[in-house]
């Protein structure tokens, strides 16, 4: 009998997600770059964000949605303001292009603003706000694309699930760090659930008629979710989208649902990151004064510190276990192209 999970290293996360990429029409910076996205979430134990993607990524290269040859092209619009053309790749190269430049242009500036276009994302921001504070450098990411979270007191999606991620360079240390949706729960954690048969919390989710439901498929297959925090998980959910959406002169999340093909990979969506540096705008003491208000909070009863799961969990040198149906898919993906 085939067991439920398979246990792979990281080493053969990469490669089975590279080789599949490779096999479905990526180039090797293309297909490199998804790998190390999808690799780094299942390094890090965020399943809905790492292999779980790779049957929607090839979904998109074969419809022909997605570039898997895509160049992101970089334009500087001012020193601070670098615009990113994505030319409808997937977002990982676009963000492994983009980044370096944004950090450079902080440094010197004291604050920059990368706006990317035109690219596919389906992944997590941590890993490139904890780029930016690697840098000693603040970091904020955010992103909309199609819709599935209903406005506060509205039942029809409008939103997409806008995650907003923010990092803070720490000494000596992993930074402070939180990326989160801003819908009462990822669609990526409702899609597991649905998959594997668990209910969901009361008020993440509404059926197809618009009624409060635990049903994960309800929710997933043609339901919407909910905003994070009623009233005020709505007015972030807008501030994201304005700023990825507006600002970036990308969708926002109801027009990129419109123009999506519906493969099932990630629709068009834009993405604002801005980066800091606090020795240009707070002064020398900045690290010292900001540490000492970050260890007052660590250490309060009760209080643990977000990102402290991922970053511990990436300390761990064991395989993976990762669903063997999954495994076989992605397999049966890359050999039958
Ligand atoms: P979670 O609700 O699991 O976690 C949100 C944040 O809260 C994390 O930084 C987490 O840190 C922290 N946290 C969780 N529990 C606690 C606790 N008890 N005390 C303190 N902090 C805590 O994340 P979501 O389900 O909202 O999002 C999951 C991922 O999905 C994110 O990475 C997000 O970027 C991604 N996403 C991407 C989208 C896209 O369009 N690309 C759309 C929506 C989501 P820790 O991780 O250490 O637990």
């Amino acid at each position: 009998m085939m067991s439920e999970r398979t246990p792979l290293t990281i080493q053969q996360i990469y490669t089975l997600a590279e080789t599949c990429m490779l096999a479905n029409g990526c180039d090797s910076a293309n297909a490199a770059a998804v790998a190390k996205t999808v690799s780094t979430a299942e390094r890090d134990g965020s399943e809905s964000h790492g292999l779980f993607r790779i049957p929607g990524h090839v979904a998109s290269l074969r419809s022909g949605k997605v570039n898997g040859k895509a160049e992101p092209e970089i334009e500087a619009v001012t020193p601070a303001a670098i615009r990113l053309d994505g030319h409808n790749g997937f977002a990982p190269l676009a963000l492994e292009r983009g980044i370096p430049v944004l950090a450079d242009a902080a440094e010197t500036l004291g604050i920059a603003v990368l706006a990317i276009r035109k690219s596919h994302h389906f992944a997590a921001l941590w890993p490139e706000t904890e780029a930016i504070a690697e840098r000693g450098l603040v970091g904020l990411a955010c992103t909309a694309h199609t819709p599935m979270v209903a406005p506060y007191g509205a039942k029809k999606a409008f939103f997409s699930t806008n995650p907003i991620s923010f990092a803070w360079p720490r000494p000596n240390k992993p930074p402070y760090v939180f990326d989160m949706a801003t819908a009462a729960m990822a669609r990526g954690e409702v899609g597991l659930a649905a998959r594997d048969g668990h209910a969901l919390p009361e008020g993440v989710g509404l059926d197809s008629d618009g009624n409060p439901t635990t049903d994960a498929k309800a929710v997933h297959q043609g339901g919407v979710i909910l905003p994070f925090g009623t009233y005020k998980g709505s007015a972030i959910a807008t501030m994201i989208e304005l700023l990825s959406a507006g600002l970036v002169g990308d969708y926002f999340s109801y027009e990129a649902g419109e123009a999506d093909n519906k493969d099932g990979g990630p629709a068009q969506g834009g993405q604002l990151i801005i980066a800091m540096s606090p020795k240009i705008i707070a002064g020398d003491n900045w690290e010292a004064h900001s540490e000492d208000f970050l260890s007052k909070l660590e250490n309060m009863d009760g209080v643990r510190l977000p990102g402290q799961r991922r970053h511990k969990n990436r300390l761990s040198t064991e395989p993976r276990l990762i669903k063997t149906e999954l495994v076989e898919k992605i397999r049966s993906l890359t050999s039958d192209e």
